[in-house]
């Protein structure tokens, strides 16, 4: 039970704060403190943490960027590009891996090779096999994946050839994600999606021959149009096609997105995407039916079939502190404990690699208690997170620590503390973004993620 006091004991908290309608803002937390707090003044934090050696079995990951798309999704606030030709495409890889050079010879890297390694974007897929060969054997000769243990690659289902699949198990790739999103032509078209469905089941049926450790579908809940009916039709279709892990994400529809532009253009405050309590009510059913499959929530996202194998290295490491060398327009990073995110604009980040700089936009060194945080709110994300490792850490017992968020998560029906282990039930893992607010420190809470 929760760390209470006899006076607390006899107060009734009120409900929790039921946002019920998809208007628009973030409601995913990715990091902490909130991006609106990182700053363009404090870029030279990243300089100072490329200088200093790492920590003892500190791991190290490598985020790549790879901002090209074949079309833009009404819901995506990603940075991508439609229109760049191979030359751009070209110059960009170049850039990137003239931007590993700039960390590869530093003391932050300490002789470490890669311990994962995630192609995000955008479309990782988008690239030909020839310039998929270039980047990769490029950033291998900057920074060794020997002995790496994953190597995530994010897909778009339309971009992939039996030949294109072929060359991404080559590189080393060890955990392919499919951007399936849905399995019907009509909303996939009406969201955006360049996609179609028969080009999934082929993309799927390629990769499952060539061996792939790991197959991920990516699935999200509450596209525009989408109906109980065909939600359950894409669990059943995704259950059959039996993917290692699936991942569900639920439509949120911040101000960047094309469907926000058009709710502003009509006036309207509440997005055309069904509600909170339908999406929660979809992933649960999805998870119901994914256990009963015999798969395992593992986390507010995602289900796998098997425990013992299938592992999210990237996820995990960074969550427990790992360096991330972000490259790439836009991309995120993480070093020494300063968070950092590069130019988000194409040529200003190509411009600043070519005159020799860090192209770094914004930065952040947290404190130690914003760091124990940082670890514990997305750990938490898991299901469940142990007080032990935080003490271990951090020398702070969470139970402590968290005393008043905890007795709130509690009051509100959401979690428990159970021995060592800070615990949440199903309902609250499936609205875990909002309830994580709870544990910011009061000037970052409903921050923007932006
Ligand atoms: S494929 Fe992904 S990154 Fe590209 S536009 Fe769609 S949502 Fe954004």
């Amino acid at each position: 039970m929760f760390l209470r006091d006899k006076m607390s004991a006899t107060i009734v908290q009120p409900a929790p704060p039921m946002e019920k309608q998809t208007t628009v803002g973030n409601y995913f937390v990715s990091n902490y403190p909130p991006f609106s707090f990182w700053k363009p003044e404090l870029a030279d934090e990243v300089l100072a943490a490329m200088e200093r050696p790492p920590k003892p079995n500190t791991p190290l990951g490598v985020y790549l960027h790879i901002p090209f798309c074949r079309k833009r999704c009404h819901f995506c606030y990603f940075k991508v590009y439609t229109d760049k030709d191979s030359t751009a495409i070209r110059g960009y890889i170049d850039a990137a891996l003239k931007e590993m050079a700039l960390y590869a010879g530093k003391p932050v890297i300490g002789g470490r090779k890669a311990s994962f390694v995630y192609f995000g974007g955008g479309t990782p897929s988008y690239l030909s096999v020839d310039q998929l060969k270039y980047l990769t054997d490029g950033m291998k000769k900057l920074i060794s994946w020997e002995g790496v243990e994953e190597v995530t690659f994010e897909c778009e289902p339309g971009t992939l050839t039996c030949h294109k699949l072929a060359a991404i198990r080559e590189m080393g790739v060890t955990r392919l994600s499919l951007g399936v999103e849905n399995f019907d032509d009509h909303i996939l078209e009406i969201n955006g999606r360049a996609h179609h469905s028969k080009e999934i089941a082929r993309a799927y049926h390629y990769a499952r021959e060539l061996g792939f450790p790991q197959i991920n579908i990516d699935l999200i809940a509450g596209m525009v149009e989408e109906t109980d009916a065909n939600w359950k039709e894409c669990v059943r279709k995704t259950i059959e096609m039996s993917p290692d892990s699936v991942t569900i994400y639920q439509m949120e529809i911040p101000y960047n997105t094309g469907i926000y532009k058009e709710m502003k253009a009509a006036g309207k405050l509440v997005a055309p995407v069904a509600d909170w309590e339908v999406k929660r009510a979809w992933v649960a059913y999805a998870f119901g039916e994914l256990e009963k499959a015999g798969y395992t929530v593992g986390s507010a996202y995602t289900a796998v079939k098997s425990k013992e194998k299938t592992k999210f290295v990237y996820r995990d490491r960074l969550w427990a502190g790992a360096d991330l060398l972000g490259l790439g327009v836009a991309s995120f990073g993480h070093i020494q404990g300063t968070h950092y995110q590069n130019q988000h604009d194409f040529e200003t980040y190509v411009k600043a690699i070519h005159e020799g700089k860090l192209p770094v936009f914004r930065a952040l060194t947290p404190t130690e208690d914003e760091r124990l945080i940082r670890e514990f709110v997305l750990q938490l994300k898991l299901g469940q997170v142990s007080c032990d490792y935080f003490q271990k850490k951090f020398g702070v017992d969470v139970r402590v620590r968290f005393a008043e968020p905890l007795r709130t998560l509690h009051d509100w029906g959401f979690g428990e503390v159970e021995g060592d282990k800070v615990k949440l039930n199903r309902d609250g893992l499936l609205q875990v973004d909002r309830l994580l607010h709870e544990f910011f420190l009061p000037e970052h809470k409903n921050a923007r993620y932006a």
